[in-house]
């Protein structure tokens, strides 16, 4: 029997253990999956064999310490510095990122999207964005903390704190922020969101399982929108490929996982 897990802080909100268990129990692949709380990221790695685990993913905020763990790192995940999902090969701990090709998933409903505002600049951003722009698409980053916006500005994203930000028209506005998360926080000042609300065609936030107040704002300015579900459900697939070492089918990974937001 194999044994997954997910990390982080806090982990109780996360839905991923049932979504992986699901896999596991009704394709018949023997594994486990379960929550880890970890509050010091530098553990990472030595939580993660002292466990024995085959696979893991990483939530917040560990993702970029999840990425210095790692004996070696695949594929967007070294281009970002972010890692998501972790896979023991033969005691090497392997990184990738899974969460902005679940996230281009999540918003090709929305159609043609040019123009992205992303509010946030953590491991969640960084990897979205880097996804945009290798899309083509225009991105402006907005943070609380403006030391966290030099990679965006070598990614060639438009950057901004909250005192100097310029306000301008986008598609899709994405909160990247974990504000909302567990407490009732926008993810800027007020009169900013108001403004950038009054400004875009689609709104989306990475947090899922509640309306965070922000998601509120948009649905009563009847802005067409959506939270974390569908990005939680695509990264979800590709990290169960990985975890299954792609002996199962991903369209069955993916009913399972679907059938598992029913409950
Ligand atoms: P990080 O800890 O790396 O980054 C958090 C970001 O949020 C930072 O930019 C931080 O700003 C900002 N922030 C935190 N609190 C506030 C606040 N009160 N007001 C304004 N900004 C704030 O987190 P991650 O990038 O790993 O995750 C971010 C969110 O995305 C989490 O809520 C997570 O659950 C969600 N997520 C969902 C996924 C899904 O599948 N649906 C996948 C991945 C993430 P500062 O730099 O100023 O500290």
């Amino acid at each position: 029997m194999k044994l997954f897990a997910i990390f982080g802080d806090p982990v109780s909100h996360s839905r991923s253990p049932l979504m992986h268990n699901s896999v596991f129990k009704n394709l018949n692949y023997k594994a486990c999956y379960t929550r880890v709380h970890l509050r010091d990221g530098s553990k990472l790695k030595e939580t993660f064999f002292a466990l024995g685990l085959s696979g893991a993913n990483v939530t917040v905020p560990h993702k970029e310490a999840a990425y210095t763990a790692c004996d070696e790192v695949r594929g967007f995940a070294k281009k970002v510095g972010v890692v998501n999902t972790l896979i023991n090969e033969n005691g090497r701990l392997i990184g990738y990122n899974t969460d902005a090709d679940g996230f281009m998933f999540a918003i090709k409903e929305f159609g043609d999207i040019k123009n992205i505002l992303v509010l946030g600049a953590g491991g969640t951003a960084k990897a979205l964005s880097a996804k945009f722009i290798d899309s083509g698409i225009k991105v402006t980053v907005l943070n609380r903390s403006e030391d966290k916006l030099t990679y965006f500005k070598e990614l060639g994203c438009e950057c901004f704190g909250w005192e100097d930000f310029l306000l301008k028209k986008y598609d899709l506005v994405v909160n990247t922020t974990s504000a909302g998360l567990k407490d009732e926080e926008l993810p800027a000042p007020l009169a900013l969101i108001e403004a950038i609300l009054e400004n875009t065609s689609f709104v989306a936030d990475a947090i899922y399982g509640k309306v965070t107040p922000f998601l509120k704002m948009a649905k009563e300015k009847n802005i067409t929108c959506k939270d974390g579900a569908d990005m939680l459900l695509g990264q979800g697939v590709l990290a169960n490929e990985l975890f299954v070492n792609y002996e199962l089918k991903t369209s069955d990974i993916k009913l399972q996982m679907s059938k598992s937001f029913e409950i």
